[in-house]
């Protein structure tokens, strides 16, 4: 960092934590905050907020930072959006990265515009792609008109250059024991008597993250609405039940189980796809998927096209026959 209050650099990554755990996306940006890291000569800097982190900043060097940053306070626990703001925008202030990439996760969405406002910088929002250009700029991608084009943001003027990345679209940096960097402790700007807002109660809610399991089964227009083998076969296999934007648009299921362009990319280790035609912005959501399992009744459905499995049959049927095998209960037949 040089004292030039013009000079910006480095590329930074937040990792969120919450609880012990943390997000997925927050080690599949610092795979991808490397990569630009090298390509821009910079330094990458894990930037690390919560309550007992000091182990999160050290695995974020083993995955690949040259160092850690780490805002470690009971303040920031549980998380509000303005303690993690103000401490944010204040480190941001102070140390000019170039780059900054947060998850659009709840998280993520929630506070980034608390740091890119005041800085007057400019963040896009929701990328599935990103790169940098000769110059070093950030060339942020992401769906546009509702997913019928990709449109490539660039903020040549202000710093630092801000964007919230979806889940899944990156792999993971792996773990290297062997790395070495600094884990620095900043200093904690946010007084525990100055937030604004108190948390008094904490209700979670059953919507599950499906960009973070590790099975998925999805179902779609094939259902006809009877989401219950989909379900049951999840339950077999300890998955998430996900679903098509068509099974979203009649309200079987809720958005935030929507896979595709407009809704969430996973990339399990398993994917089964029930009653799902396999459109492009569907398979845009799930073609990393380790194996692909599909089951519809027409052999020409494009979804056989990314299937590793391919089932042609009545799903109504081969779910539960697959859920019996696997040892499950399989959803009662429905009464005409
Ligand atoms: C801009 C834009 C963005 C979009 N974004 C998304 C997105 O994010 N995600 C998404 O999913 N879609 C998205 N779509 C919609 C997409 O184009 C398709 O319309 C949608 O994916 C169709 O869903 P489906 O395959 O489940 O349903 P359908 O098209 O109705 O297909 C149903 C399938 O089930 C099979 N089937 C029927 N009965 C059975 C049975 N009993 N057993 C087994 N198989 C059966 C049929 O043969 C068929 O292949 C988007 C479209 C646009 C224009």
């Amino acid at each position: 960092m040089t004292d030039d209050d013009t000079v910006h650099e480095d590329v930074w990554v937040f990792v969120e934590e919450h609880g012990g755990d943390v997000a997925g996306v927050s080690w599949e940006l610092l795979a991808k905050g490397r990569e630009l890291a090298d390509e821009t000569g910079e330094d990458l800097v894990a930037l690390v907020v919560g309550e007992g982190v000091d182990d999160v900043g050290a695995e974020a060097v083993e995955r690949g930072a040259d160092r850690a940053l780490v805002a470690d306070d009971p303040v920031f626990e549980p998380y509000r959006a303005g303690p993690y703001g103000d401490q944010f925008r204040a480190l941001v202030e102070e140390r000019r990265p170039s780059i900054v990439l947060i998850g659009g996760t709840t998280t993520g969405r929630d506070f980034a515009g608390r740091v890119a406002v005041p800085a007057d910088a400019g963040l896009t929002a929701d990328c599935t792609e990103l790169d940098v250009d000769d110059e070093g700029l950030l060339l942020a991608r992401r769906p546009t008109f509702g997913g019928d084009a990709m449109a490539t943001i660039k903020c040549p003027d202000h710093r630092p250059q801000m964007a919230t990345v979806r889940a899944g679209v990156f792999d993971a940096a792996e773990r290297d024991p062997d790395r070495d960097g600094d884990v620095e402790a900043v200093d904690v700007v946010v007084e525990a008597d100055d937030a604004l807002s108190r948390v008094l109660e904490r209700e979670v809610g059953d919507v599950a993250d499906i960009t973070d399991a590790d099975v998925v089964v999805a179902g779609g227009g094939g259902t006809e609405g009877d989401f219950a083998p989909v379900e049951a076969l999840a339950d077999a296999l300890d998955g998430e039940v996900a679903a098509s934007r068509k099974a979203v648009d009649e309200g079987w299921v809720e958005p935030a189980r929507q896979v595709g362009q407009t809704g969430k990319t996973v990339r399990p280790d398993l994917y089964v796809a029930a009653g799902i035609s396999g459109a492009v912005q569907h398979v845009e959501g799930m073609n990393d998927a380790e194996t692909v399992v599909a089951v519809n009744t027409d052999p020409n459905a494009p979804i056989f096209e990314h299937a590793d499995y391919g089932i042609v049959g009545d799903l109504h049927e081969v779910l539960p026959e697959l859920t019996d095998r696997l040892g499950g209960r399989s959803p009662p037949e429905p009464t005409a």
